[in-house]
C-alpha cells in the first residue's frame, strides 16, 4: 500500500482512485485488453476531474493546434488505447502513413534533451487542425490548457512544449495527481513509472 502521499484534499482522492483502479485491473491480468480497459477508465476519470477544474483563464480554442507539435508523453495505458484506436480506425495505406510518420518522428526525437527544435505535427492532427483521435487522446493532451496562445506559438516546435507556468494549474494538478496515482501502482507492481513518447510507444506496440 502507498505511503507518504504528497497530495491532500481532492488531489489526494484522485491519486488514490487512480492508484486503486490501476492496482485492481492490472492485478487481474496485465494483457493488452486490460490495459485498454484501464486506459479508458483513467481517461474518463481525467475528464470527470477536469469538468470541475477552473479553466476560465484558458486561451484554448477549436482550430488552435500549437500544442500538437511538441513531444507528447504517454503512460502505457495511453499507448494501448491510442494503438487500439489506430488499428480500429485506420487500415491499409492510412495506417502505414501514420506508422511511417511516427518512425520519422522517432528518428528525430529519440535521445533529444529539452528544448530542442523539432517541428513535427502529431499524425492524428487533422487538416482542419482538430484532433483525429479525440476520444482516444492521451492524458497529457487532455490536461493542457494554455493561458497564453503566443507562448504556445513560440514553443510549438520544441520537444517539450509550452512552459508549465503558461498552463492552467488546476487542470494540470488534477491530471498529474491521476497520472502519479497510476504510476505509484505500476511502480509497486514492478512495471516502472516511465512515460514514453507517443512515437516510441506506438512503434513499440506494433505486432512484429
Ligand atoms: S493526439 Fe490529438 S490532441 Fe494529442 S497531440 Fe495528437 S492531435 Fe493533438
Amino acid at each position: 500500500m502507498i505511503e507518504n502521499i504528497k497530495y491532500s484534499g481532492e488531489l489526494k482522492e484522485l491519486f488514490i482512485e487512480a492508484y486503486k483502479l490501476t492496482s485492481d485491473l492490472l492485478s487481474e491480468k496485465m494483457d493488452e485488453k486490460n490495459y485498454i480497459r484501464l486506459g479508458k477508465q483513467i481517461h474518463e476519470m481525467v475528464d470527470r476531474a477536469l469538468a470541475g477544474a477552473d479553466t476560465s483563464g484558458a486561451a484554448c480554442q477549436a482550430g488552435c493546434s500549437y500544442c500538437c507539435n511538441p513531444t507528447i508523453f504517454l503512460t502505457q495505458a495511453d499507448v494501448y488505447v491510442l494503438n487500439d484506436f489506430l488499428h480500429k480506425n485506420h487500415g491499409g495505406e492510412s495506417r502505414d502513413n501514420i506508422i511511417s510518420h511516427f518512425k520519422n518522428r522517432h528518428e528525430l526525437t529519440k535521445g533529444l534533451g529539452q528544448n530542442k527544435e523539432v517541428f513535427y505535427r502529431c499524425p492524428f492532427l487533422g487538416k482542419d487542425k482538430s484532433c483525429g483521435a479525440y476520444n482516444a487522446r492521451p492524458i497529457i493532451c487532455r490536461i493542457h490548457y494554455s493561458m497564453d496562445v503566443m507562448a504556445c506559438k513560440r514553443y510549438s516546435g520544441r520537444t517539450y512544449g509550452t512552459p508549465l507556468n503558461m498552463l492552467v494549474g488546476d487542470a494540470l494538478d488534477k491530471g498529474w495527481a491521476i497520472i502519479n496515482g497510476y504510476r505509484a501502482a505500476t511502480k509497486e507492481m514492478g512495471l516502472g513509472v516511465e512515460m514514453v513518447t507517443m512515437e516510441a510507444g506506438i512503434l513499440g506496440t506494433q505486432k512484429k
